[in-house]
């Protein structure tokens, strides 16, 4: 409230300091008084208050504290003063916060009409179809609509290049569907979708100027009932529908538990929907495909050798050393993998610093949670690379784009339940405890409606991780490893705020490893998205990382925080993939991460092209001698099996020698925080005494102990729905017994 009050008075703009500015401005004919309208702007309605003498407009105040601080609070700061000097709502938008200023330029629009006793009136069109672009999430939207006389008849999102999942179906489908039925560009945007929720609306709104609509009009905020209070009870009430969430209400439901699911935003799926969709597991069939080459048995032998630091430790070098001795004996075509090396080499990859009884019940059960989903309608691709920061070649690829279809196969699932709710734009709170037992949860809704949600089992806790909680970010970046962390863009969706891990610390849950963050080395330079020009059709096996000026400085199949903490050290934080026509074999059909074409890439300039490795170096401006000489030592390693290079880099299977080029910038970006909630191998959450708390169960990213140090990229997709998969069946097993 004061920050809108503050935010008036800087606003308050008199005549007086404009005088002579608009000598020729036309006199209008008012009634005099001050008017004010409001209409929906980019995060909430927007007021704009004129006052009017009889022929000229004296002040403007404006109001939007729901407004981007430092983005559409310039048009809240600036437009007044335009409108004034101007003495019309024919004004410019103030440049970067386009919304917001058609927002209040809207209601200026309208405040103006009431001046001059035109009031109220109906929306009339020229009857057709237009269309019209505008700038979305990571591209532009283009969008069709159709009008009659008196109202918007169609709507069709022709192209986008928005996050795919869920909330694009509700962009496409959800949207459109209600601004139709309101006949109202002041519909509630999509929860965390907010930008490209926007990004449609505009492109509506400039097809109702072609059509000579009155755009204003259509953006009165509508009338909303007061908010209410509700109960709801079910056996199992699940936080968070990302895939930890999900999993966990499938499995908890699959055994006849009936179960309400909490989502924050509008649309299922959090940062499992817009993941890189891989998934690590021993698989013997698709790694019976794959060459064990000399550099691969020195990663294993190496692991083999290492001295134990302690019991538990030797038992698991001895269980490898049992399974590699079997497969070597067993004359075994392929890569080695095993149960008990899968979980050493989380292990270790984590710095010894995981809960070994959670890991290995991470890697036991991987293979059988891919079956699961497998079961549900999910399917990889058939074959096994090495994810980026996956250390070894047992990463299954989703065959959709991203984590998308292991959403699918949930929703798809869900929808054949009638045992099962879903309550979106639903904000959990607080966790209702009795006599030491979880019993529920208290939620909000983004109407401010209440809510308690009461649980006859329990309580599943999956609400991701901290990643876009910059409070909690900087609390806990102790570790020492990362510099400050502020200014470092994130991955993760909106809603990945640590919600969960502070409702069960204030009921006595103990965390672990809070200090423990990850940053991903392949994202986006401008956005941190892990998304868009990320093409890697052969994964870590079939790129080269090359600074600025061309060189290599670090082997890109080692751990994503080593990686990371070396492209901070290189010029602008900045390196390329170094992609070529060897691994991209067939570019017509070939798109990145979220299903953009590869030339559409190009063409924005965010993979850069060579025909020939000279013309890709000039326009990278790379010294070709220098990316020769890279080349041609990388391609001497393959040819001679080599066991590790100079940079740390022992996979060497892919030469890289035809064109054409790509190079694709990349810059590290805050990804994953390994710790949170302590949970058992049940995923029982534990207090601070080593106790379970009765009726309170987490999983996925909220939880602690199963990455240590380091997550392996490709693990986190494994701990989420596996883990979310056992909370489902313990928290209906254990209120069996
Ligand atoms: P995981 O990988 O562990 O499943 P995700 O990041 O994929 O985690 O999903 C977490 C989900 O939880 C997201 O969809 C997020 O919007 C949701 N969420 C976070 N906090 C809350 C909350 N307080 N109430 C309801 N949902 C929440």
């Amino acid at each position: 409230m004061k920050k809108a009050l503050a935010l008036m008075l800087g606003c308050v703009l008199t005549a007086t300091a404009f005088i002579g500015a608009h000598a020729t401005t036309p006199t209008a004919s008012y009634v005099p008084g001050s008017y004010t309208a409001s209409v929906k702007g980019f995060g909430g309605d927007v007021s704009i208050t004129v006052t009017v003498d009889d022929s000229a407009i004296t002040s403007v105040t404006a109001t939007g504290d729901n407004e981007t601080p430092g983005v559409g609070s310039k048009a809240v700061e600036q437009l007044p003063a335009k409108i004034l000097e101007a003495q019309s709502a024919e004004v410019d938008a103030v440049s970067g916060c386009t919304v917001s200023s058609e927002a209040l330029i809207a209601a200026a629009k309208l405040a103006l009409s009431e001046a001059q006793g035109q009031t109220g009136g109906k929306v009339s069109f020229v009857p057709g179809e237009y269309t019209a672009v505008a700038q979305g999430h990571n591209g532009t939207v283009t969008v069709k609509t159709v009008f009659s006389e008196n109202a918007i008849e169609n709507i069709e999102v022709v192209k986008h290049f928005d996050t795919p999942g869920v909330h694009v179906k509700a962009l496409i489908d959800d949207l459109p569907a209600k601004i139709i039925e309101q006949q109202s560009l002041a519909v509630d945007t999509i929860a965390g979708a907010t930008v490209s929720s926007n990004a449609l609306l505009s492109a509506v709104k400039k097809c109702v100027e072609q059509a000579q609509g009155n755009t204003a009009l259509l953006m009165i905020p509508t009338e909303k009932p007061a908010p209410g209070a509700a109960e709801y009870t079910a056996d199992v009430i699940v936080i968070g529908a990302g895939g930890a969430g999900l999993a966990a209400a499938q499995s908890a439901n699959e055994l006849g538990a009936s179960v309400i699911v909490l989502e924050k935003e509008g649309y299922v799926g959090g940062n499992t929907m817009v993941s890189g969709g891989i998934f690590n597991c021993p698989d013997p069939e698709l790694q019976s495909k794959v060459q064990m080459t000399e550099g691969v048995i020195a990663v294993v032998e190496s692991a083999l050798n290492e001295q134990p630091v302690s019991e538990e430790h030797a038992r698991l070098i001895a269980a490898v050393q049992a399974d590699y001795d079997a497969w070597k004996a067993a004359g075994s075509e392929g890569l080695f993998d095993s149960i008990n090396w899968f979980a050493l080499q989380t292990w270790n990859g984590g710095d010894k610093v995981a809960d070994l009884s959670l890991v290995y019940t991470m890697s036991a059960n991987a293979f059988d949670t891919m079956e699961w989903l497998k079961t549900l309608g999910w399917s990889h691709t058939e074959k096994v690379s090495q994810g980026a920061g996956a250390l070894y070649q047992r990463t299954h690829q989703n065959s959709d784009l991203l984590g998308t279809g292991m959403i699918k196969a949930f929703t798809n699932a869900f929808a054949s339940t009638s045992n099962l709710e879903i309550f979106y734009n639903t904000t959990a709170e607080d966790l209702i405890m009795d006599g030491g037992k979880c019993v529920g949860v208290t939620a909000t809704d983004k109407d401010g409606n209440t809510y308690t949600f009461k649980a006859n089992n329990g309580v599943v806790i999956a609400t991701g991780g901290f990643g876009r909680n910059l409070e909690m970010i900087n609390k806990y970046n102790t570790s020492g490893k990362w510099p400050d962390l502020s200014s470092i863009t994130c991955t993760n969706m909106p809603g990945i705020t640590g919600d969960g891990i502070l409702m069960a610390e204030s009921v006595g849950a103990a965390l672990r490893d809070m200090d423990q963050i990850q940053l991903l080395m392949t994202t986006q330079p401008v956005t941190g998205n892990c998304v868009y020009a990320y093409v890697a059709p052969e994964n870590v096996a079939g790129y080269l990382f090359l600074n600025a000026e061309g060189e290599r400085f670090i082997g890109e199949d080692g751990r994503r925080d080593d990686i990371s903490l070396a492209v901070l050290r290189q010029t602008d934080a900045i390196f390329y993939m170094l992609e070529s026509g060897d691994v991209i074999k067939d570019p017509e059909n070939t798109t990145d991460l979220i299903g953009v074409p590869l030339q559409e890439c190009i063409d924005a300039g965010a993979i850069l092209y060579g025909e020939t490795l000279e013309e890709l170096c000039e326009n990278v401006g790379w010294k070709y001698e220098t990316v020769k000489g890279v080349l041609d030592s990388y391609n001497a390693n393959v040819d001679a099996n080599a066991i590790k290079d100079e940079y740390g880099r022992s996979l060497f299977t892919i030469k890289l020698e035809n064109g054409p080029w790509y190079a694709i910038p990349r810059t590290p970006s805050v990804h994953h925080t390994m710790g949170g909630i302590v949970i058992d191998t049940d995923a029982r959450v534990m207090n601070t005494e080593g106790n379970a708390i009765a009726g309170l169960y987490a999983a996925g990213e909220v939880t602690g102990g199963i990455h240590g140090a380091n997550r392996m990229g490709g693990n986190a997709l494994v701990d989420c729905l596996t883990f979310g998969r056992i909370a489902g069946r313990s928290v209906v097993s254990d209120s069996n017994k």
